[in-house]
């Protein structure tokens, strides 16, 4: 079984009812189970992985909306440039940088998330706070430097467990973030996505304030590899 069908329009009417946006995660999935999920209507898909996002992007529909929600190396964005629709990991000032010299190139303004570091776990990505300042200090100082880009919003990822207290309290920081800096007023720079919450916790993240969700192996079944 590639697609769930039952469960995704489930899932759609749930979140619809909402307002929240569903980035479908096809990272390590095949392409029949995407356009099978392209087939159902979903034209936003979630990657992980910039080789991987290629290949793809290449043989799939061209009207879906590729994400791409996974570490990115600063000397692999411009691979992405070209088309991307969301980057939401962007978890450095450099990035965002290079990031805005890629759109410059392509002609493009690419829209970015900047990723907070929310978890406790030592593996995951992200900014603090200060450096989630920085990079907004720079932008407003610096409007002409970053032109080419569009900070729309926050992401995060919660510790992968299942103390739901922890993951809550992890979630609620993000959201208190976003509601802290989101009414500031800067060029390129309007933050009003909040992307959190995957298959084991996005209900959850809904209830704390989620406005997009990147699910992936609630949808597809398990991932190979
Ligand atoms: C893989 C991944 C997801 C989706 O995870 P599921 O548990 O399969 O829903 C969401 N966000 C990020 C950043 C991921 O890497």
């Amino acid at each position: 079984m590639a697609v769930n069908t039952e469960k995704y329009k489930a899932l759609i009417k749930e979140l619809s009812e909402k307002k929240v946006q569903l980035v479908a995660v096809s990272k390590l999935q095949s392409a029949d189970g995407i356009k099978a999920m392209h087939d159902l209507g979903q034209r936003d898909f979630g990657e992980n992985y910039v080789q991987e996002l290629l290949e793809k992007q290449a043989a799939l529909p061209q009207d879906i909306r590729w994400h791409f929600i996974g570490h990115l190396q600063r000397n692999k964005v411009k691979y992405l440039a070209p088309f991307v629709h969301l980057i939401h990991g962007v978890d450095s000032l450099q990035l965002l940088k290079e990031i805005n010299k890629q759109g410059s190139k392509q002609n493009r303004v690419i829209r970015c998330l900047l990723q907070m570091h929310i978890a406790q776990e030592e593996t995951k990505f992200g900014m603090n706070e200060a450096e989630l300042g920085d990079t907004l200090n720079a932008m407003k100082a610096q409007p002409e430097a970053f032109t080419n880009v569009l900070v729309e919003g926050l992401m995060g990822m919660a510790s992968f467990t299942d103390n739901t207290e922890k993951v809550k309290a992890e979630m609620q920081q993000l959201k208190a973030l976003f509601d802290k800096y989101s009414p500031l007023s800067i060029a390129n720079c309007q933050l009003s996505i909040l992307s959190m919450g995957m298959s084991g916790d996005y209900e959850l993240a809904i209830k704390e304030g989620s406005n997009m969700v990147r699910i992936g192996s609630l949808l597809f079944g398990a991932r190979r590899g």
